[in-house]
């Protein structure tokens, strides 16, 4: 079986946008290939005539600091997100995340615009940028355009960005700054399927013991990547207290929509999990943001 009849390299945006124009919708951007190929290989998505690799475009596969803002390429993997000393200060959740990310042969090749393109609902990397309050940059024939990440979610695996016609060019978030932590978790099953029960990320501001701002995110918990609004608003202005984290993890579980999933966990396992792991969650957040001092956990070299 031919999954693809033509492999592309650009080297810029506009050379990867010719492509996809001149296939005319029978082509698709590709990073690493690690979703992708699979998921061609498995009959989930149908050959293409063409497959427009966007890892070696000219500076999108580094990481840039601008504008208070860090800047990942399309090309960037997450192995280089992990090894990155300003993400492990400024983006600490995103490190926990993409350091958690399969193998490493798959993070040295997988990449973080693969995963938010991806847009699934517990895509690690994603429920981390999206804490972090992630931008993406599309790249399409109307231009370069930024958006936020919460507005391209449009159901389980679908977004507003069409690889056949346009491509995620950079994704950013601002650097957490003095007063400011974030921090990622997540439950595996012990054995078998490496598939995620729940992942959940915050970024929290800290000022003299209270949170003056928090975004929280939890994945799987509905069919995009879930951002806990309601948990966000009762945390700020509250104590960074073990109690209050106990009281957010209750106003989490009455907002998020947990399934029952065969290959991962019941919904009351679940619902448990985020009782559990997400008081741990801001209590780590917290810590970093009082001490100024981040050291990912769990990460795996
Ligand atoms: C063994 C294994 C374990 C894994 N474990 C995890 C895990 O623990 N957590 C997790 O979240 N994921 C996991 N994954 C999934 C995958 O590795 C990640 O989602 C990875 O980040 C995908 O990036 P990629 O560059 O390989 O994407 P690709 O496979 O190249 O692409 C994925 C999708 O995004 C589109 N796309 C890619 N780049 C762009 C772009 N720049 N612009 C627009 N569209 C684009 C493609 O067309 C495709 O639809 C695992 C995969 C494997 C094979």
């Amino acid at each position: 079986m031919t999954y693809w009849k033509h492999y592309h390299i650009p080297t810029s945006i506009d050379e990867a946008l010719s492509l996809l124009a001149r296939y005319n919708g029978q082509a698709r951007v590709v990073g690493g290939g690690t979703d992708l190929i699979l998921e061609m290989q498995q009959g989930h998505r149908p050959p293409v005539e063409a497959l427009i690799d966007v890892t070696r475009i000219d500076r999108l596969n580094r990481i840039d600091e601008a504008g208070g803002y860090l800047v990942i390429g399309a090309g960037v993997t997450h192995t280089q997100i992990v090894n990155d000393e300003r993400m492990v200060r400024h983006g600490t959740c995103l490190v926990e995340s993409c350091g958690v990310i399969g193998g490493p042969q798959v993070r040295n090749v997988g990449t973080l615009a693969g995963n938010v393109a991806h847009a699934l609902p517990a895509g690690d990397g994603t429920i981390s940028l999206l804490a972090l309050g992630g931008e993406v940059q599309v790249a399409s024939a109307e231009g370069l355009s930024w958006q936020s990440m919460a507005e391209i979610f449009v159901g389980p695996g679908r977004s507003t960005i069409d690889p056949t016609r346009a491509m995620i060019a950079r994704l950013r978030f601002q650097s957490t700054g003095p007063g400011e932590g974030s921090a990622f978790r997540r439950v595996m099953r012990p054995q078998g399927v490496a598939l995620p029960i729940i992942g959940m990320a915050a970024r929290l501001k800290v000022k003299t013991g209270a949170i003056t701002s928090a975004r929280i995110t939890i994945g799987p918990a509905g069919p995009t990547p879930f951002v806990a609004r309601q948990t966000m608003t009762f945390l700020t202005g509250k104590p960074a207290t073990p109690d209050m984290f106990a009281a957010a993890a209750e106003v989490a579980l009455a907002e998020v929509h947990l399934r029952a999933s065969h290959h991962r966990a019941t919904a009351e396992y679940r619902a448990e999990m985020i009782r559990v792991q997400l008081p741990k969650t801001l209590a780590r957040a917290t810590e970093r943001a009082i001490t100024g001092q981040a050291v990912p956990e769990g990460v795996e070299i």
